[in-house]
């Protein structure tokens, strides 16, 4: 524990956008703890583990960390129509990949303590649970990046109210493939259904809303039906919520907090993809949190304008495509709406 201790910046959170932050902040030259409660950072895997090849570009992806290329995405709609559309890639190794994260944050100088909780806060004391007990530290900053049910954000009241709950089999997959696969249809409502080929094994998983119906075991049961034998023996399972109702405010400069990540919604609500963002925008946020540490008012102002820059038009567009979808879910033809509302369609581009 570090038992009232001040630091320029507290980071809760150690996954991508938690330690990309801390990286930075530490890089402009900023005294950074970081407390993520796993014990072991990036375990248990709570992701489908697909990334843009373009992230390469903004953030080393050491080759441990990469299970595999992908090429493109191929969209099923209900009808048997199929859609192909270049999806350049890697199917990551989840866990190695936010290790490497880590690693390069310590590197720079931040401190991660695993295995230790953000509790609470009381002006600039953060209350911390860890392996020794109950403790406090103070941050002239904090930044949010504790995923869809922020603590952080409660304690700015910006939380997160919309969610994917998705369900997810790792298996074995009988015949190599180089695309990911995406499902649509009125038996995934409100989502999707998905298989990632990972090498040998593929990430076969549903996502749907959950307001719009249920429940999503019988969905993967189902969709695991129609892959039929192109699939084998389950050798993981993982669950997790993936915020679906578009970004947040973000920041609070009277509470002095930065959110990011799923933390902040930054999460494409129809898609579902967040790690890019995470990764970009936590380094925005790390560098504005350590120059307002050093004492700057605008650096708040600052990254959200840079955050929204790069993401903030798409984030939008996917929530208002995501209320489409929510309204009208249960009228009309369910090929027209998923073709007005998902991604790889061209409707989805029409009105941009
Ligand atoms: C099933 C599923 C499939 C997905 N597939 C993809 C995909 O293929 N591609 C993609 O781009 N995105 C995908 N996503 C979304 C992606 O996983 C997230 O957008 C991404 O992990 C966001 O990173 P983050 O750092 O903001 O949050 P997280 O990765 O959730 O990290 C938050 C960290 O904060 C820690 N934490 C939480 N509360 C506290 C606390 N109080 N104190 C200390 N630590 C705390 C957590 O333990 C965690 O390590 C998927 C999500 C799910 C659920």
């Amino acid at each position: 524990m570090r038992n009232g201790k001040l630091f320029d910046v507290l980071i809760v959170g150690a996954g991508p956008a938690g330690s990309s932050a801390a990286r930075a902040a530490a890089e402009a030259g900023a005294e950074v703890l970081v407390v993520e409660k796993r014990r072991q950072i990036g375990e248990p895997v709570r992701c489908a583990e697909y990334v843009p090849r373009l992230l390469a570009q903004t953030v080393k992806i050491p080759p441990e960390a990469i299970a595999q290329e992908i090429r493109g995405m191929i969209t099923f709609l209900p009808g048997g129509e199929q859609i192909r559309k270049a999806a350049p890639g890697f199917i990551l190794n989840r866990a190695k990949f936010d290790r490497a994260l880590a690693g390069a944050a310590e590197k720079a100088g931040a401190e991660i303590l695993t295995g230790t909780k953000a509790i609470s806060r009381e002006g600039d004391r953060v209350r911390i649970k860890g392996p020794s007990g109950d403790g406090e530290v103070r941050a002239s900053v904090v930044i949010g990046a504790d995923g869809p049910h922020s603590v952080v954000g409660s304690w700015i009241g910006q939380n997160n109210r919309k969610f994917l709950w998705a369900i997810q089999h790792t298996v074995e997959l009988k015949e190599p493939a180089h695309d990911t696969k995406v499902y649509l249809g009125k038996e995934y409502p409100g989502g999707y259904a998905w298989l990632f080929p990972k090498g040998r094994l593929a990430n076969v998983g549903v996502g749907i809303q959950m307001a719009l119906g249920g429940p999503v075991k019988q969905a993967l049961k189902t969709f695991k039906e129609r892959l039929g034998d192109r699939i084998g023996e389950v050798v993981g399972v993982t669950t997790g919520y993936i915020p679906a109702g578009g970004p947040l405010p973000s920041i609070d400069e009277d509470a002095r907090i930065i959110l990011v990540g799923d933390a902040a919604g930054q999460t494409h609500a129809i898609r579902g993809g967040g790690i890019p963002q995470a990764v970009i925008c936590g380094a925005m946020a790390g560098r504005a949190a350590a120059v307002s540490a050093g004492g700057d008012t605008q650096a708040f102002k600052d990254y959200l304008h840079q955050w929204r820059n790069a993401f903030g038009s798409v984030l939008d567009k996917a929530a208002e495509k995501r209320m489409e979808l929510e309204e009208e879910w249960n009228g009309g033809d369910p090929v027209e709406l998923l073709r007005r509302c998902w991604v790889a369609c061209r409707e989805y581009y029409n009105d941009s």
